[in-house]
């Protein structure tokens, strides 16, 4: 046995706590407490961290809350389609799905092709096809539904602009009751085995089957038990071009750098110089945990075995 600990995110952006209602506010705090207590738990019984991540996943998708599962953004097309990955830190097994509907819960899917696919990433019909052959759990359109993200894609839907969920361009009016947030989680279990996760629904009014850096190995998910796993979350173009999860671990492997260093150069610097907005959460096989991120604030929290445990939202 050795130390153990979870990290979450519930996206990053421009999220400031004057553009936040106490009731909001709670809700999202009590939510991601609810995330990190279905993967603690896991990891308290000496489950592995591929299966604390998931579960931590889980309850953020059926949150309406996140923008991941239940309560993605709309396309351009006025639909959702959702990207998810999950990513074995002991073994490098990977499994992704990018473009997929009506799944309930798009992590599930992404865990089933890494088990049972002998691929790592599908796609579009052919993964809902998969879905519907292993018993996936799939809910009807309605299910998915919420005022909030339809309104905010009425905003942008007569326009050429795609927003990224956390930012005010476009979204002032808004503002007040703004819900949003891609889903992640890394974990380092009892027996330093280490996992990474990641749920979106992509950014409001993506079209030609845009795909973002959520599901994509490297981008915005990567672990591996020699370095780091880290769950991303921000203007998924930018951290594809960044290889940002990835870059973590090569800093790590390749420099020497500590997971809090790496982390830092790539969010703080690299990430900076091309103006990619967001963060990332990370954990080591040693159970040390970090979280960064260069916007305004991120939806997040943590626990571990050496008893840290709270949830954050804005920058302090
Ligand atoms: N990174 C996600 C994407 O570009 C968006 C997010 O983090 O909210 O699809």
């Amino acid at each position: 046995m050795q130390p153990f600990s979870l990290v979450i995110h519930g996206g990053a952006g421009t999220i400031l706590k004057e553009d936040m209602t106490p009731d909001l506010e709670i809700a999202y705090l009590s939510a991601l407490e609810d995330a990190l207590k279905a993967g603690y738990a896991v990891l308290e019984q000496e489950g592995s961290a591929n299966k604390a991540v998931k579960a931590a996943i889980v309850v953020l998708e059926d949150n309406l809350l996140f923008n991941a599962g239940r309560g993605s953004v709309f396309t351009k097309k006025g639909v959702q389609e959702m990207d998810a990955a999950i990513m074995d830190g002991r073994t490098l097994d990977a499994g992704a799905v990018a473009g997929v509907r009506n799944v309930r819960n798009p992590i599930e899917l992404a865990e089933e092709v890494m088990l049972n696919s002998n691929h790592v990433f599908l796609s579009g019909k052919g993964a809902n096809d998969f879905a519907i052959k292993q018993g996936i759990k799939l809910e009807p359109d309605e299910y998915f539904f919420s005022q909030f993200r339809y309104d905010q894609w009425k905003v942008l839907r007569d326009s050429e602009n795609y927003s990224l969920d956390h930012t005010h361009q476009g979204l002032e009016e808004l503002m007040k009751d703004k819900k949003f947030g891609t889903v992640g989680a890394v974990a380092c279990d009892a027996f330093g085995n280490i996992a990474a996760a990641t749920s979106t629904g992509g950014m409001t009014n993506k079209k030609y089957g845009r795909i973002g850096d959520s599901p994509l190995i490297g981008a915005g998910t990567y672990a591996n038990n020699n370095t780091c796993a880290i769950s991303c979350t921000g203007h998924g173009e930018l951290f594809i071009r960044a290889v940002a999860a990835y870059d973590v671990s090569c800093l790590m492997e390749y420099r020497g750098l500590s997971l809090q260093e790496a982390m830092n150069e790539v969010v703080n610097v690299k990430l900076v110089k091309i103006q990619g907005e967001g963060g990332m959460i990370g954990v080591d096989a040693k159970g040390n945990a970090a979280m960064m991120f260069n916007s305004e604030g991120m939806y997040r929290g943590m626990k571990n075995s050496a008893g840290e445990h709270f949830v954050r939202i804005y920058k302090d």
